[in-house]
């Protein structure tokens, strides 16, 4: 039986349902929710050589008309050129106010058709589906969508909830060992910055998450989104500069610099970032005297049981501190010239700060390349 774990918020309330086979039965499940039955289904390649017949036997089941639109996989997706097709796609072929986007795929197709429901219309109805790990337990519950521009990352988007997130666990069969994995450390990190008891149950069930059981999936999505959710719901719209959303940030300030080094290319995921960046903030904070090593000791241990990269010696590229530090300064959660960082005084306890000499980031960086 699927998971329901409902997502409230000041102006949207719905389910993300978790599960496996619920790919096959998305048309019973979507049918009472879609205000007309009728969708635009967006995908990528890979996602629709693997998922898609079930997704349309699903629907044509139940009466649900579609039209699929399929893009390249991969980050190049979320840009402007393929927004501007696929609206057009969208508009020509006499699109409803009451037609519902789907997202059918990973973060890529989740954010860009999140985007493209946002705005076609000044909004339409948007559902997920999501297929990799990592927008299972990240992207599917916050309702940011986007694309990214040539001056970086999602840098234009719109909030956008979905009606329904459906989570079907049993997809992660076809997703490559690295992108499993990648997923799996923003369900670790859930665990560092707030609900210590989610990291115990990692240490304990992590395996058996990455091993496929079913059951141990499951839960770890319902965890993880749950958590989310409780952070969300408190910031809906990432106004809070302390707590909030940007604790949500643990381990992405150093992630996001070893990944922009590298220019997003395929060497490093977004997830094996996070995974040396959650390390290296731990690092950073026991080295400030704020968290205990042994609690650093035990995120070293856990990732490295499970495989995950934990230092940027492991990776296969040298990286300058120097380098490094100038993407951080460039990141744009940094204010008033100082950067923002989300620490943390022991597992479980994450709290962000602005109050980080750029000598202790340099030493931490230095002592892990
Ligand atoms: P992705 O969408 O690129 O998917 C990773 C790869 O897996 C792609 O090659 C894809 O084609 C393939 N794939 C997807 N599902 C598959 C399946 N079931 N079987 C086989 N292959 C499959 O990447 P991602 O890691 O899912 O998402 C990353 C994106 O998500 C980034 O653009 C990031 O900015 C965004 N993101 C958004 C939010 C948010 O809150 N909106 C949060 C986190 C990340
Ligand atoms: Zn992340």
């Amino acid at each position: 039986r699927p998971v329901q774990l409902p997502i409230t918020l000041s102006n949207a309330r719905y389910d993300v349902v978790i599960g496996t086979g619920l790919i096959s039965r998305a048309g019973a499940l979507l049918a009472p929710l879609l205000p007309q039955k009728n969708v635009v289904i967006i995908t990528d390649e890979n996602v629709a050589a693997r998922h898609l017949p079930k997704l349309h036997d699903s629907l044509s089941e139940t009466n649900i008309t579609f039209r699929t639109l399929v893009v390249k996989p991969g980050e190049h997706s979320k840009s402007f050129a393929t927004y501007e097709r696929l609206v057009n796609d969208i508009l020509e072929s006499g699109v409803e106010r009451k037609t519902t986007i789907i997202a059918f795929g990973g973060g890529v197709v989740g954010d860009l058709a999140g985007f493209i429901a946002a705005s076609t219309l000044r909004g339409l109805p948007f559902v997920q589906i999501p297929t990799t790990l990592l927008s299972q337990v990240d992207s599917s519950v916050g309702g940011k969508t986007g694309i990214n521009t040539r001056w970086g990352k999602n840098l234009v988007g719109a909030f956008h909830q979905p009606l329904c997130v459906l989570a079907d666990t049993a997809a992660l069969a076809t997703l490559p060992w690295r992108e499993l994995v990648a997923g799996y450390a923003e369900i670790v990190k859930s665990g560092l910055i707030g609900d210590p008891a989610l990291f115990e149950w990692c240490e304990k069930n992590g395996a058996a998450v990455l091993d496929g059981d079913p059951e141990a999936q499951i839960e770890a999505v319902r965890q993880a989104c749950a958590f989310k959710a409780c952070v969300v719901a408190a910031d809906e719209r990432e106004q809070q500069s302390s707590n909030g959303r940007a604790l949500l940030n643990l381990g992405h300030t150093f992630g996001h610099a070893l990944e922009a080094e590298l220019g997003y290319d395929g060497r490093l995921l977004h997830g094996e970032a996070v995974a040396i960046g959650l390390n290296l903030a731990f690092a950073l904070s026991v080295r400030l005297g704020l968290c205990p090593q042994t609690d650093l000791d035990r995120v070293t241990a856990h990732l490295t049981r499970l495989k995950m990269p934990t230092h940027i010696r492991d990776l296969a590229h040298t990286f300058s501190a120097k380098g490094l530090m100038a993407h951080m300064q460039r990141d744009k959660k940094m204010q008033d010239g100082k950067l923002s960082f989300v620490l943390t005084h022991g597992i479980g306890q994450a709290f962000t700060t602005r109050d980080v000499p750029p000598e202790a980031v340099q030493d931490v960086l230095l002592a892990d390349g």
